[in-house]
């Protein structure tokens, strides 16, 4: 394989803060797919990318390959974790229900944004509502963390429903969480390294072409999905004449894993079952060829875009690639090692000939 073009490292890093900086709960992500949007129209003086919606709200991006015989799409999902009101207490706070799938401990004492339907913004806390040690001593530590313990403390002045709903607030409107964007010796920290870090390595791959001036060799499409988290996000949007599909998303790390912060990692199985032996053998080989650091690894408890595709009907190839994130769904952690590797494996990928001889 002949060596990959260089990646723009600090475009990569400063792109994903931005991303990460930009909320985007699921139901609530138009601004994600927004930022993506932008970046994508700005990365060529020539339009090279042809950019469409989804009527559900993602974005398509499609680009000319150097051949159409195997079109191929990649996905990313710019939807993160959050929240919704789901009722004004007595006291003026808010009560959450849960955008997608978290414990509730893990969004304790985080800071957030609460979007009302008029187009303001109210900052709040969350909080367990008897949060004082000085005033309920050993409870603080006892009471178990759900959507009745926890509470939004809004930073307004407010101590009943109707002062709440004067600052415009109403059941139904969107949270989100703080992103606490960390970058510290090339570690990245964020609560929404799922799916940011992903989408981050998917328009970097395509800006490293783009700035090399190459074009892929199949025709290919990018969808930027915007209902992950719960579960549906790329059911649509991908073009029935695409024989492959890589979905680019965190890979776990924990105890018994073989994914780690420094490796993209090649996901073979997860709760939806094995992923497209074919596609993922070939995957492999293009990263022993293209010497990028990976692993390989299973997936106790986790779903991809990729299977929400399969389970729609979709009739294609599929794998899952993507960075080590440490405590995903948590405080989660990255490293740039990571990033790079995820990045040439999409290059490398983008760069192959079809891969169909090894289906
Ligand atoms: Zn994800």
């Amino acid at each position: 394989m002949p060596e990959l073009p260089p990646i723009d490292t600090v475009h990569l890093i400063n792109f994903l803060v931005e991303l990460l900086n930009t909320p985007s709960p699921t139901g609530f992500a138009s601004a994600g797919i927004a930022c993506v949007e932008r970046a994508l129209a700005a990365s060529s003086a020539v339009p090279a990318l042809t950019l469409a919606h989804t009527r559900k709200g993602a974005l398509v991006a499609g680009w000319s390959g150097q051949k159409d015989d195997h079109p191929r799409a990649l996905t990313a999902h710019v939807d993160t974790l959050g929240a919704m009101v789901k009722e004004i207490k007595p006291n003026g706070r808010l009560k959450l229900t849960q955008v997608g799938g978290y414990p509730w401990n893990t969004i304790e004492g985080e800071g957030c944004t609460v979007f009302t339907s008029g187009g303001k913004t109210v900052r709040g806390s969350i909080l367990l509502a008897k949060a004082s040690s000085h005033v309920y001593g050993a409870q603080v530590g006892e009471t178990k963390r759900d959507g009745e313990s926890l509470e939004v403390r809004l930073d307004a002045c407010t101590t009943n429903p109707g002062e709440t709903r004067a600052l415009g607030i109403e059941v139904g409107d969107f949270v989100a969480f703080d992103p606490r964007v960390e970058v510290t010796e090339n570690f990245i920290r964020s609560r929404h390294l799922d799916d940011k870090a992903g989408v981050a390595c998917l328009f970097s791959a395509v800006k490293t072409l783009l700035d090399a001036g190459l074009q892929p060799v199949q025709k290919t499409f990018l969808l930027i999905s915007n209902y992950e988290e719960v579960g549906h996000g790329a059911a649509a949007g991908i073009p029935p004449e695409v024989t492959e599909l890589v979905a680019v998303d965190m890979a776990a790390v924990g105890e018994g894993q073989n994914s780690d912060e420094f490796h993209a990692t090649l996901c073979v199985k997860d709760s939806g079952g094995p992923y497209h032996h074919g596609l993922s053998q070939s995957l492999r080989k293009l990263a022993e060829a293209a010497g990028i650091p990976y692993k390989v690894d299973i997936y106790p408890y986790y779903g991809s875009d990729g299977e929400a595709f399969w389970r729609a009907g979709g009739d294609v190839a599929l794998a899952l690639i993507g960075p080590g994130v440490d405590a995903s769904h948590n405080y989660e952690r990255t490293h740039l090692e990571a990033l790079l590797a995820t990045t040439r494996w999409i290059v490398a990928y983008l760069l192959s000939e079809s891969l169909e001889g090894s289906l």
